[in-house]
């Protein structure tokens, strides 16, 4: 199916289901998805050579674009409720994504002080502690656990190196529960290979992950838009709502996406 990928530092803002009115930051290369993850449902297509040495925009480059950006947003009186650190793959990666983080601080206070700012982050590079305390400066610390049981997180997300859902909880801990949990219920067939996170199995693992973890908030959602993969099927809305009922039931905020 047609996947596509962001063409500039900065994009929108869109209308976003989960964000509100966001501005999106993309601090990836525009031609080429980078990622340490290769999901069967990303939006961006798939992770090609990760060997590839890729170019990134410096720190300075995207601190005048996104200045740019707010600017004419404030002239337009055009308010943004979130700036969004997104993009084609996986935003921490950038080496200056911490230094990144405390300048998008300082160009929101200036021009939009009351809008967020908010990671979607794979969650692989919070073995860093600057990545950690960028991400605990944000008010939306938005990390993905697709699956509590190996197998099934290896075929969803098929990681680039070498981690387990153990290694993952572990490091998602560290947040003390500032972090919001994001979980792609999804089901369908790679290589020959049956996959299905929305089973009973599968949820009730996920939720005993969710407990331990005690994040502040959960989203859900299936998937919405076109994927890699044509064989992914969507959950219905009714055991998304399921799903979601059990996250409540736990005491935990929970955001269904259907
Ligand atoms: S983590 Fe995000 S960017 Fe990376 S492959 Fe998965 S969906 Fe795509």
């Amino acid at each position: 199916m047609a996947t596509f990928l962001f063409d500039e530092i900065i994009f929108g803002p869109v209308k976003s289901r989960r964000l509100g009115v966001s501005l999106g930051v993309n601090l990836l290369p525009e031609d080429y998805k980078f990622c340490t993850y290769d999901c069967l449902y990303c939006e961006c297509g798939w992770t090609l050579n990760s060997n590839k040495k890729i170019n990134l925009h410096s720190r300075q480059e995207i601190k005048e674009t996104l200045d740019a950006k707010l600017q004419e947003m404030l002239a337009n009186n055009e308010a943004p409720d979130n700036i969004t650190f997104a993009g084609n793959g996986e935003p921490t990666i950038h080496p200056a994504f911490a230094e990144i983080i405390d300048d998008t601080l300082e160009l929101k206070d200036k021009y939009f002080p009351k809008a967020q700012i908010s990671v979607l982050s794979n969650a692989t590079q919070i073995h860093k502690q600057s990545v950690i305390t960028a991400l605990n400066k944000v008010d939306k610390n938005i990390l993905k656990l697709d699956s509590a049981v190996d197998e099934t997180f290896k075929i969803i997300n098929q990681p680039k190196t070498p981690i387990t859902v153990a290694k993952l909880v572990e490091r998602l801990k560290v947040f003390r529960g500032n972090l919001i949990i994001q979980t792609m219920f999804i089901k369908g067939e790679y290589k020959g290979v049956a996959f299905d996170n929305t089973t009973d199995y599968e949820v009730e693992k996920w939720l005993e992950l969710i407990q331990e973890i005690k994040p502040k908030e959960v989203m859900i959602y299936p998937i919405a838009r076109d994927t890699p993969l044509d064989s992914l099927r969507k959950i219905s809305e009714k055991r998304l709502n399921e799903i979601g009922a059990k996250v409540g039931e736990l005491g935990i905020k929970i955001n269904v996406y259907n």
